[in-house]
């Protein structure tokens, strides 16, 4: 992979560019898209965002949102400015098999494939350029970084500080993680110097929701949440009955994790969900327990030390005893 520095050059000519990030985005995949779409096309190129899958509907509001084309929902479309592209920007995922059935036809492009990403562990030799480093909060920022390195920092217009914030703020979980660095804080109040209202996208993102997800976690809670205190552990496992049930739609799980992380002494808080293809799971920790390792080894996955994910295509009791056993292994870390 070679330095993202070196891309600048390629952007002095207009240049047919696709955008991407992971699937089932969320606000910084979303955020880091439409923030560096919003800026790229100023400069007269030909700019596509792809999404792999669908994304919330909380993200509609992000300026550009309606151009975003759903790989899913419109595959042919889709392949052939894939094909047409020259570079294709990849945000927020750092391994080819998080963009779900887009993987084969991006490992099959001509297109130079940039790499911007803060995940553990990247799958360099599948990107020619880029930058990954964990040490930052979100892609958003990298974005802003991105932007600031390319000299054109003038053109943050305010669709893209709209976007590099809600990405920013939520994958901080609103500047309380550790990752809300002094670089953090600088990047909002340079947004903030350029007109960006910020409580209207707190609202945007969180006071946008249907009933029936309160309804949701509500059953969730008293039904489906078990603690193990001899592990300092949470486990939430929903059916697909459940999904079915409260009608959730993609983003309606969001956030649902950190309630049992939130319990007095819990270290490890899972949820995994049987979304009838899959299994998905979601794993948070607290201090010193590494959930990359976790999520790599038992469940297929990865991200963050604190905040990672995994799939697995065995039926949901067989993940739920997986999960039970991989906490027995890990007893002593849980303890520590
Ligand atoms: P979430 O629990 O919010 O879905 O994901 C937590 C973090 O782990 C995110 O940064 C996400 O990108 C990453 N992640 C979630 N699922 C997977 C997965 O299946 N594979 C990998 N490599 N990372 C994942
Ligand atoms: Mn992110």
């Amino acid at each position: 992979m070679k330095p993202i520095g070196e891309i600048f050059g390629l952007l002095k000519e207009h240049r047919k560019i696709v955008i991407t990030f992971h699937q089932k985005p969320d606000a910084d995949a979303m955020g880091s898209g439409l923030g560096l779409y919003n800026f790229l096309i100023q400069f007269g190129h030909v700019v596509s965002v792809i999404s792999p899958t669908n994304w919330p509907a909380f993200l509609n509001w992000m300026p550009g949102a309606k151009n975003v084309i759903d790989f899913e929902m419109q595959t042919e479309k889709a392949k052939a400015i894939l094909k047409e592209a020259e570079l294709v920007f990849c945000l927020d995922f750092n391994v080819l098999n998080r963009t779900k059935r887009m993987e084969p036809v991006l490992a099959s492009l001509s297109a130079k494939k940039i790499l911007i990403d803060h995940h553990e562990q990247p799958q360099s030799d599948a990107f020619d350029y880029g930058i990954s480093d964990a040490g930052k909060s979100s892609t958003s920022e990298m974005i802003y970084d991105f932007i600031e390195a390319s000299g054109h920092a003038d053109k943050i217009n305010p669709a893209t500080a709209e976007c590099l914030y809600a990405g920013v703020m939520t994958d901080t979980g609103s500047f309380r993680f550790n990752s809300a660095s002094a670089n953090v804080h600088r990047m909002v109040a340079s947004l903030k110097d350029k007109g960006l209202q910020h409580s209207q996208i707190h609202e945007n993102l969180f006071d946008n929701f249907l009933e029936g997800r309160f309804r949701f976690f509500g059953n969730i809670l008293l039904n489906r949440m078990e603690v193990f205190y001899e592990y300092n552990t949470a486990l939430i496992a929903i059916l697909q009955s459940d999904l079915i049930k409260y009608n959730v739609k993609t983003g309606d799980t969001e956030g649902l994790v950190n309630f049992p992380l939130s319990i007095k002494g819990i270290k490890l808080a899972a949820v995994i969900i049987d979304r009838g293809d899959e299994r998905k799971s979601s794993f948070r920790s607290k201090g010193g327990f590494d959930v990359n390792t976790f999520a790599r080894r038992y469940f297929n996955g990865g991200g963050h030390f604190n905040a990672a994910g995994g799939r697995n295509t065995e039926p949901l009791e067989e993940v739920v005893q997986k999960f039970k056993k991989a906490i027995e292994e890990n007893k002593e870390q849980l303890n520590s």
